[in-house]
């Protein structure tokens, strides 16, 4: 099956049900297809699956809801981080349900996404908006405290090649910190420039995304990693 295919019969089944967005596993998937380096994930029905998936994956894991109704999951107590054993895994799955019936009693819970801890390091963000002039418009910026601090993005109308993305990474502010500024890890670029590139060409194929966040995407020395993955229906 196609790229295509497979999105659009998740994007079919979600908007069969009335769902403005998809699940986090769901946009993954999606990603997964167009080449995207997401982190390793599959989501768990019971504790006790979640511990067979945990054992597949290797310790630490990261665990979060799967709901149709929760779009920022660590806002409800759904993500728990460095999970480490299995004894661990069955706590935390519990403690995930508990939360998330909390926070939002109506809550229809699917599972536990059970996810490979990615090693930390610089965050950046890949976004996607589409706008009803231009089409798909792709922002690039630095991740975490930053991008909320002092909106450091930059952006650039759908398509872009691998020239136009380093040219939008080079023009963030904090361009410097990519680079390893004092220190910080050195990020691949062409791994960053690789994943807008693929943001850029799922956007201008799947015309019912009117969203795209990844956010947060782990820059590494080699390579990059994305641990969140949000689509927006239109
Ligand atoms: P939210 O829906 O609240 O945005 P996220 O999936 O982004 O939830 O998880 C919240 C935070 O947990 C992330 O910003 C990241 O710091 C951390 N995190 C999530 N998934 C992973 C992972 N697979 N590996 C390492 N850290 C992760
Ligand atoms: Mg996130």
């Amino acid at each position: 099956m196609s790229a295509l295919t497979v999105a659009n019969e998740l994007i079919e089944r979600a908007k069969a049900e009335n769902r403005k967005f998809l699940m986090e596993h769901e946009a993954k998937a999606i990603c997964r297809e167009y080449g995207l380096p997401v982190a390793v994930s599959e989501v768990a029905k019971t504790p006790e699956e979640a511990v067979e998936i945990a054992n597949k994956i290797g310790y630490p894991v990261v665990m979060k809801i799967v709901s149709p109704q929760v779009i920022h999951k660590s806002d409800v107590g759904g993500v728990i981080v460095g999970v480490k054993t299995p004894e661990e895994v069955k706590r935390a799955y519990d403690e995930i349900v508990n939360n998330v019936k909390k926070h939002v009693p109506n809550a229809e819970i699917i599972g536990i996404l059970v996810q490979e801890m990615a090693p930390h390091s610089t965050e950046v963000i890949v976004g996607a908006i589409r706008d009803a002039q231009f089409g798909p418009v792709i922002m690039f910026g630095l991740g975490g405290v930053l991008v909320e601090l002092i909106k450091d993005v930059s952006f650039r109308v759908a398509p872009v090649d691998k020239d136009e993305a380093l040219l939008m990474m080079k023009e963030i502010k904090t361009y410097k910190l990519l680079e390893g500024y004092r220190g910080a890890p050195k990020a691949d670029l062409d791994a960053l420039s690789d994943i807008i590139v693929k943001t850029s060409k799922l956007m201008m194929d799947l015309k019912d995304v009117a969203q795209l966040d990844l956010n947060p995407v782990f820059a590494y020395e080699k390579g990059a990693k994305i641990v969140d993955a949000r689509i927006i229906l239109s």
